[in-house]
């Protein structure tokens, strides 16, 4: 997970002004539950910020930093808009963050995988869908005028910073957390690795793989810097190349070298 920064004024698409204005109007109209998911399951606009989103992350999936090569971005309402589970269990009386169903600030760029639920190969079901556990259930906002503020989310968000800062990556690809075990750090960061699969799907393999290439060119030219591999490194290295956060951890293993510890 990477940090996302919008820059600020976000300089959103010229059309999402209006689109944005008519919705949220409209949902503000209805007098249900009802009424407002029916419309807002079927204007779900904010596809049209796709584009948007995916330039800000180097196109990569703002939670795992996965490339979207065969199956299309979904763009995830980090506080669900229509209904919220807390391990995998709905949360009575409350229909979700309908009142942010079209706020720019709430959506995440999201794989299918990190997204959508799903049982990995040993039966657990992964992906953020509906869920949006907090650290204190009375504190839970349900109504729009609230401050979202008192919220302190379980799952970390890659729009905060430090919220990027509790995972840590392993030499062989798997995502951990970087706080000591039964802190509420800690508990998070356990929480967003296992709920959104960084570590199933074959995924720390193929962060392997890819390493072990490096890390052969590394110990080819040891010591002495050399302008291709230094340019190959660059690659890893950089905002929009999957995984980046992986990679950077695992050059940093050769910081010896003074050359690898110029370029991090
Ligand atoms: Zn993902």
């Amino acid at each position: 997970m990477r940090f996302i920064l919008i820059p600020s004024p976000p300089h959103l698409p010229v059309r999402w002004p209006k689109i944005y204005t008519g919705r949220v109007t409209k949902v503000g109209s209805f007098a249900t539950h009802d009424l407002r998911s029916d419309y807002i399951k079927k204007n779900g606009s904010w596809g049209l910020l796709k584009k948007w989103l995916a330039n800000a992350s180097g196109h990569k999936c703002w939670y795992c930093e996965a490339k979207s090569t065969r199956a299309p971005f979904d763009v995830d309402h980090f506080r669900p808009k229509l209904g919220i589970t807390v391990d995998g269990v709905k949360l009575a009386g409350h229909n979700g963050y309908y009142w942010l169903a079209y706020e720019w600030w709430n959506f995440r760029l999201s794989c299918q995988r990190c997204n959508r639920p799903e049982k990995d190969h040993g039966g657990t079901l992964r992906g953020k869908s509906n869920e949006f556990p907090i650290q204190d259930e009375t504190q839970r906002c349900s109504l729009p005028a609230a401050s979202l503020t008192t919220e302190s989310p379980r799952l970390l968000d890659p729009c905060v910073q430090t919220d990027c800062e509790l995972l840590a990556h392993s030499i062989d690809g798997e995502v951990k957390p970087v706080a000591p075990t039964g802190t509420w750090e800690y508990l998070r960061a356990r929480y967003t690795i296992d709920r959104l699969g960084f570590n199933e799907w074959n995924t720390p393999e193929e962060k392997r793989g890819r390493w072990q290439t490096l890390a052969t060119l590394l110990t080819v030219v040891g010591h002495t810097a050399n302008p291709y591999v230094i340019a190959e490194l660059k690659k890893y290295l950089s905002h929009d190349h999957e995984y980046s956060s992986f990679f950077r951890s695992a050059i940093g293993t050769h910081r010896d070298k003074a050359w690898v510890e110029a370029l991090l």
